[in-house]
């Protein structure tokens, strides 16, 4: 039987992985081939953004509980906040026969592609055009001034680790990052293994 792939996206906050990734789900041919996996976190609720649609929230002790029970396919620590994948996202995939699509951070990423074996993984790294374009993208977000300098000097490490992914897209003008994900996703379904 042929394997579930499990395609990773990484890139910085900011760059626009969520917004293209919800406007991908809003495709037909999209939905019925691929799951959406939802991550857990720690990190507080921002506004416009809800539980069990964007992310569990969930406080530190209840993660950590999750993480001994080995609820998570892998989770990190971004910044100071935990976040994880359920294993549960790879199950409802595997059983519908569909590809999973994950929003994860560059070191979960390469944890997934080099231990994980029951998938295949194929990983994407959206960036922001310009750093600058990053930065402003960054600042209207609502968050501590502290919290932003962090991300953005975390965007610069991730930046370097995107020579690792099998694909980058600058994403400079939406439509255009959408037809080529979209393209990506279709193809690589298609690969034979
Ligand atoms: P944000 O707080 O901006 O939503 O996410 C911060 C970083 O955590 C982003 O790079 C995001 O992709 C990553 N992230 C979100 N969920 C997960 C997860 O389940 N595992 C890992 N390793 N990173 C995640």
């Amino acid at each position: 039987m042929k394997k579930p792939t499990i395609f990773i996206f990484s890139g910085p906050g900011g760059a626009g992985k969520t917004t293209l990734v919800d406007k991908l789900f809003r495709k037909k041919p999209i939905r019925r081939a691929f799951v959406k996996g939802i991550s857990f976190t720690t990190r507080r609720i921002r506004p416009g953004e809800r539980g069990g649609r964007d992310y569990f929230f969930v406080s530190k002790e209840e993660f950590l509980k999750l993480k001994k029970k080995n609820f998570f396919l892998e989770n990190e620590k971004v910044l100071s906040d935990y976040y994880g994948t359920p294993k549960y996202f790879f199950a409802v995939a595997k059983r519908e026969k569909k590809d999973l699509i994950l929003c994860i951070d560059v070191k979960g990423g390469m944890y997934l592609k080099k231990n994980f074996k029951q998938a295949r993984t194929i990983t994407i790294f959206i960036s922001a055009p310009t750093e600058k374009e990053l930065q402003a993208r960054l600042k209207k977000r609502i968050e501590a001034a502290e919290m932003i300098k962090k991300r953005i000097k975390l965007s610069k490490k991730e930046l370097q680790s995107s020579r690792y992914y099998d694909y980058v897209i600058i994403n400079q003008d939406l439509s255009t990052s959408l037809n080529v994900l979209e393209a990506i996703l279709l193809a690589e379904k298609f690969r034979r293994e």
